[in-house]
């Protein structure tokens, strides 16, 4: 279903026009209007979902199999030296846009592009904690 307030549900299905590299039945693959790289994309669902909590889970294994697809053959055409996958969800965590998307980064040798985080250095203890607490029996 659409949602009729929704940006990108307006794009991924045609009702306004955009810079489209792929389509098929469940996703539109757009160009980000303002890219961090040269060839920075979008996956969006068709189907509006506001993020991976609500994303069908059929839908989620096509979107990273079409981001595998995308980053071979973005890589191929940009001549790019590597190849970030980002997907925010939720305010703190970056997300803008309130519509579930993979952004595709094609990334260059000395590019000013930053998709990093400051590695921290927790004790052994603390590390075993929070496994115990995520374990999935
Ligand atoms: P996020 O911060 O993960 O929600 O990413 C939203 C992305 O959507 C940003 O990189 C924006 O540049 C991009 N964006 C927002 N509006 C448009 C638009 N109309 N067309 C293409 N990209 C857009
Ligand atoms: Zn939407």
């Amino acid at each position: 279903m659409m949602k009729d307030d929704c940006i990108f549900c307006k794009l991924a299905n045609g009702v306004f026009e955009t810079n489209v590299i792929y389509e098929d039945d469940d996703f539109t693959v757009i160009l980000d209007a303002n890219p961090a790289t040269k060839g920075h994309a979008l996956i969006l669902p068709k189907e509006h979902y506001d993020n991976i909590y609500e994303l069908d889970e059929e839908i989620a294994g096509k979107a990273f199999k079409l981001a595998k697809k995308l980053a071979v053959h973005m890589s191929d055409k940009l001549g790019c030296d590597g190849f970030n996958i980002v997907q925010n969800n939720g305010e703190a965590a970056g997300q803008t846009v309130f519509h579930f998307h993979m952004h595709l980064i094609p990334r260059y040798k000395n590019d000013a592009a930053m998709v990093q985080w400051k590695p921290g250095k927790p004790e052994d203890d603390e590390l075993k904690k929070i496994c115990a607490e995520l374990k999935i029996y």
